[in-house]
């Protein structure tokens, strides 16, 4: 097997929301991999900056909030300006509302949409722009959820938002896969991090969650990271609009 087809070696990738959780453990798979990792965020990159060296990976973090689409286009063009080209995005960074549906605010509604679905398309758009003029290649990778197949509990607007990842990856890859970039995602599973900490806090919903996990654990970031380092390769070149589930089996139950 020629391991090559799997390294990330000479590749830029952008991952948002890489301070923590999941996106952190993106970041750290693709450095192992040989990739250099552009850290989007707007909180302090300090902490992925300093496991990244440890690892001997490439760092580069750039603070921005991303809950405006305009301004992470515009944050989008001033990296590619100033660090090169990009060959990889992962779009990572998301929240989640936990509110009973009748009492969901308006305001609940589109933060969560702005930032997982909105910003996540337009990002998609400036990468997919630029590489396209510039008759180059990349991989974009979404990160999706449980929650584009399941409908969930007391979260509308991320249900709403994970259910349209799903679909934006597909329409890409229908209009972007004969033009050099692959649109794929990730559906991870249940993954202990912020994300999940009020879930993990609720003794009955934690154990009713582990209790239907085939692999009888929650999953760790480092489970996302090196799917991640998979569909951003060589490797996964004939991939487009495919998601693939890092759930411990849990749609397989
Ligand atoms: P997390 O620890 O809460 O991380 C979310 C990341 O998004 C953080 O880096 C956060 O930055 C960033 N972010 C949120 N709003 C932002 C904004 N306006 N501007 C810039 N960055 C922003 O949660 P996670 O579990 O790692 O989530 C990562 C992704 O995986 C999300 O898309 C989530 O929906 C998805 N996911 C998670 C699970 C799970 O079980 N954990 C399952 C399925 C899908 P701050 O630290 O500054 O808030």
């Amino acid at each position: 097997m020629d391991l090559s087809a799997f390294s990330l070696e000479g590749k830029t990738v952008m991952v948002t929301g890489a301070n923590t959780g999941i996106g952190q453990g993106i970041a750290l798979s693709i450095g192992r991999a040989g990739g250099r990792v552009i850290g989007v965020g707007r909180s302090s990159m300090e902490d992925t900056a300093e496991k990244m060296k440890e690892a001997g990976a490439t760092f580069v973090p750039i603070s921005a909030d991303l809950g405006s689409a305009g301004a992470a286009q515009a944050m989008f063009d001033d990296v590619w300006a100033a660090h090169g080209p990009i060959d990889g995005l992962v779009n990572n960074a998301g929240i989640i509302k936990r509110v009973d549906a009748v009492d969901f605010t308006e305001a609940d509604w589109d933060s969560v949409m702005d930032i997982n679905l909105k910003t996540m398309f337009f990002l998609c758009q400036s990468l997919g722009r630029k590489t396209m003029a510039e008759g180059r290649q990349a991989q974009i990778v979404n990160i999706a959820s449980m929650l584009s197949f399941q409908g969930g509990i007391r979260v509308a607007s991320y249900t709403a938002s994970k259910s349209g990842v799903l679909g934006i990856t597909r329409l890409l890859a229908n209009e972007w896969s004969a033009k050099g970039v692959n649109v794929n995602a990730i559906a991870p599973g249940y993954i202990e991090t912020n994300n999940t900490e009020a879930l993990r806090a609720d003794t009955d919903r934690s154990s009713a969650i582990l209790g239907r996990i085939p692999a009888g654990r929650w999953g760790v970031p480092s489970d996302i990271g090196d799917a991640a380092v998979f569909l951003l390769s060589r490797a996964a070149n004939y991939m487009h609009g495919a998601v693939i589930p890092v759930d411990g089996g849990w749609l397989a139950r």
